[in-house]
């Protein structure tokens, strides 16, 4: 089962800013997904259109298959959504803001009261319950939005940069808390530019950069990309096949002469070269490929030192 599908999603703002460029993306129940990309990327838009708060130009979003367009108050109660900006009136009460998002979804106060009281708990706000909101941390606002995003029981909760502004102690607390509420079977997808938080909290990850879906794998995937280097290598024999190399999983034939090769960081070109050697397949010239991550990232960066993400 799918929790989110989203198909040639489209959005161009008045401006005339093209901000997604008709994006794909599937996330299954369960997972726990990060949007990762730099500031600009479009992550915002996206989180902004699946929870109805910006509108699409083109494309379809699906919550658990059901249409954001046809059955948007159904698909909209499976929904929790953390905006990137406090949109909630800081003059109530913590524990009213709750109570009334619960109200909102139709959930009676009998029932969301010791919700609240749960969330408010776990997320260590109780003793804030009667503070109007203007007078907390923008940690413990950011933590009332998590606990308001909760209180109508989403299956998917999505969360936009969650951890901006939020302190590195605290921050572990909400990934505890986040990685709790994942076993507990809620599809959890978050936008970050940390590379570091997606890492620490994400089974899978989407790469988004300029409105476009660069990189979708599994973090695992990702990060052993990162770690590793490609060669290219020009053989002075034909070859019909890859060859088979006990110690390198991802070797690709280009042409008759040519082979790809991917090094982890833990093995060397010497060691490539000996096994090749021990099959009688003589290199004649190699040349590092230019790893499309390291490219990517090194743009991302480029544009935005802040971005964590080299
Ligand atoms: P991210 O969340 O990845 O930082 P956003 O989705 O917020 O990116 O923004 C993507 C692009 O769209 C940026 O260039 C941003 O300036 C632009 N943008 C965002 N919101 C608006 C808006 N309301 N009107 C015009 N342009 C916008
Ligand atoms: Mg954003």
């Amino acid at each position: 089962m799918l929790a989110l599908e989203i198909e040639n999603l489209q959005k161009t703002y008045a401006s005339g800013l093209q901000a997604l460029k008709g994006i794909d993306l599937e996330v299954e129940q369960g997972d726990f997904f990060a949007l990762l990309g730099p500031n600009g990327a479009g992550k915002s838009t996206c989180i902004g259109i699946i929870s109805g708060l910006v509108n699409k130009t083109a494309g379809s979003v699906r919550i658990f298959g059901h249409s954001i367009d046809q059955e948007f108050t159904f698909a909209k109660s499976l929904l929790g959504s953390v905006p990137q900006e406090f949109n909630f009136n800081t003059f109530e009460p913590v524990e009213e803001i709750i109570i009334n998002q619960a109200g909102y979804y139709g959930v009676p106060a009998r029932i969301a009261r010791p919700e609240t009281e749960r969330y408010l708990k776990q997320l260590g706000l109780w003793q804030h319950r009667r503070s109007q909101a203007r007078r907390l941390s923008g940690g413990m606002k950011r933590r009332l939005m998590i606990a308001r995003a909760l209180v109508h029981q989403p299956q998917l909760l999505i969360l936009d940069e969650p951890t901006a502004g939020v302190d590195i102690e605290l921050r572990r607390t909400m990934w505890d808390f986040l990685d709790q509420i994942n076993a507990n079977g809620t599809t959890i997808i978050l936008t970050t530019h940390y590379l570091e938080e997606a890492e620490r909290m994400c089974r899978n990850v989407a790469i988004i950069d300029e409105g476009n879906i660069i990189q979708n794998s599994s973090m695992a995937s990702l990060l052993q990309q990162l770690n590793s280097e490609t060669f290219i290598l020009y053989l002075r024999e034909e070859l019909q096949h890859a060859p088979q190399l006990a110690s390198f999983d991802n070797v690709t034939r280009l042409d008759q002469h040519s082979i790809e090769v991917e090094v982890p960081e833990s093995l060397s070109i010497n060691d490539l070269i000996g096994e090749l050697e021990a099959q009688n397949i003589v290199v004649e010239r190699m040349r590092n490929k230019v790893n499309r991550l390291e490219e990517l990232f090194f743009k991302m960066t480029a544009k935005n030192d802040t971005a964590g993400l080299a």
